[in-house]
């Protein structure tokens, strides 16, 4: 009479199926998180995210405890410990969310077969970690959508299930629990944190949505590519982590109403598309989607001074220097650092994609992986000849040049936009600043010049 809640990407108690299913399933519910150690070895368990992991497990642990229940928490393979705790438990089933990447797969695959072997059920729940499942929609005779705009259609035409309450009280049986693991505990490497890293949980979720409802939410159209405006919602950690149920979020900005609204639940449509795309085509998390080019630049000294912030373009350095500082980068800011290493540089996407990664507090293997690509031309976009040029960018985006000097103090005694061309200012105002790593008037070149299309 007791089933296990396996936590993964789904890290909140409101509007969650898998802990719902469980609570209905048995009369008691074992709330299971095992830190694995598989997860660890393929080095995804970067610091920033395992500090935010840390956070998102204490404040669930607080919310299952003012219910009456507690977060047990195991270390070892998921596969195994899952299976003992039922042991241990006498559960006859596991709920679990459906999850795309090929880890996630490979883990519901192991973990069904070890729980039949057993005697025990495994229960998959769909639109726990995106609003539509992916599959859920698809176009005539493939099995994903490749292009936005058709997917977007039926997405927004797609039924959601209602949305769901946090259990209002939990009955948990007994089961040995390792304590809370700290930051340091859940991180599988070595890496430097990032000193401005937002608080992870629910609650800091909730709190930041809040805000963003009656803030932020009603100028999100016309506001959402000012890079010094600063005016998204940042709940990407949030969504990654599951603290936040995108089911929700999409219901309740439809409900608002507004272009902002609008304009939001379409981004939340992208995140849901790059799943649908991952879950079809995992091998697209390190192998080009299209493979277009036969090969790429290869200049280590430029991928190091990429990843420094220290390219020359300063709208390019204030976004990687963010991205270092907060674990978190604005999309605007996204697309250019990510267009100037795979289309100006013309170096393999592959390795920015993993300094992001690196990094990123919301690092997600189909979003980061797949906007990657779609940046870098190897995606499924139909327009992959697109080059961002830095200087129209950083004109268009930050006319004031306002965020490089937040993020590039060496530049901060320049006023205006003259601070997006340092190459035009005498040196003693450059303050130590380098030089452009290639030619201001060349930002396209190499990827012109240099395609080896296959
Ligand atoms: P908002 O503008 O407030 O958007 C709301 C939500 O919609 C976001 O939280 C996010 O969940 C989703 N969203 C918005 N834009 C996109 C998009 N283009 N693709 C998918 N989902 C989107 N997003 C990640 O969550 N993890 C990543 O690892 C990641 N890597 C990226 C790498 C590159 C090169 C690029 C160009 C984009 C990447 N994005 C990634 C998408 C996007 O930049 C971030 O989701 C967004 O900047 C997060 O800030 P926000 O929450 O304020 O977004």
């Amino acid at each position: 009479d007791a089933a296990i809640a396996l936590f993964t990407a789904d890290l909140r108690l409101s509007d969650n199926p898998v802990l719902r299913g469980a609570v209905r399933a048995g009369r008691r519910v074992v709330p299971l998180f095992v830190v694995d150690e598989g997860l660890a070895a393929t080095g995804f368990a970067v610091p920033n995210r395992a500090a935010f992991l840390a956070d998102c497990l204490a404040d669930l642990d607080a919310g299952l405890r003012e219910r009456g229940g507690r977060l047990v928490v195991r270390r070892g393979d998921v596969v195994e410990e899952t299976c003992r705790v039922a042991a241990e438990t006498g559960a006859g089933e596991v709920h679990l969310a459906g999850g795309v990447s090929g880890f996630a797969l490979r883990r519901e695959e192991r973990l069904r077969a070890a729980l039949e072997a057993d005697g025990r059920g495994l229960r998959v729940h769909d639109a726990v970690i995106t609003a539509v499942a992916p599959g859920a929609v698809l176009p005539a005779g493939r099995d994903h959508f490749a292009v936005f705009t058709p997917y977007f259609r039926r997405w927004s035409a797609e039924a959601l299930r209602p949305v769901a309450d946090a259990p209002r009280a939990l009955r948990v049986p007994a089961a040995h629990s390792e304590p809370l693991p700290s930051a340091a505990a859940l991180t599988g490497r070595p890496g430097t944190l990032s000193p401005a890293l937002p608080e992870g949980g629910e609650r800091a979720g909730r709190r930041r949505l809040d805000a963003w409802r009656r803030g932020g939410m009603a100028g999100y159209a016309d506001r959402h590519d000012d890079l010094a405006g600063d005016a998204t919602s940042r709940l990407s950690p949030y969504l990654h982590f599951g603290c936040l149920s995108p089911v929700e979020l999409v219901t309740r900005a439809r409900a608002g109403r507004g272009e902002g609204a609008e304009a939001f639940v379409r981004q939340l449509a992208w995140r849901d598309f790059h799943h649908q795309l991952l879950a079809a085509r995992p091998d697209a998390s390190w192998h080009d989607y299209r493979p277009r080019h036969d090969r790429w630049y290869e200049d280590a000294g430029e991928l190091a001074a990429w990843r420094a912030g220290r390219t020359g373009y300063p709208v390019v350095d204030a976004a990687m220097r963010q991205l270092a500082h907060e674990g978190w980068m604005h999309n605007r800011a996204r697309l250019l650092a990510a267009g100037f290493l795979a289309k100006t540089l013309y170096l393999d996407w592959r390795a920015g994609a993993r300094h992001f990664l690196d990094l990123l507090v919301d690092g997600d293997v189909a979003n980061n992986q797949l906007n990657w690509q779609w940046v870098a031309g190897t995606g499924s976009d139909t327009r992959p000849n697109r080059v961002l040029n830095p200087l129209t960018q950083a004109r268009r985006y930050d006319p004031e040049g306002e965020y490089v000097r937040r993020w590039v103090p060496e530049l901060r005694g320049v006023a205006g936009r003259a601070v997006h061309e340092p190459w035009r200012l005498p040196d003693r105002d450059r303050r130590g600043y380098p030089e452009p790593v290639v030619e201001p008037g060349d930002t396209a070149g190499r990827f012109r010049r240099g395609r080896g299309l296959v």
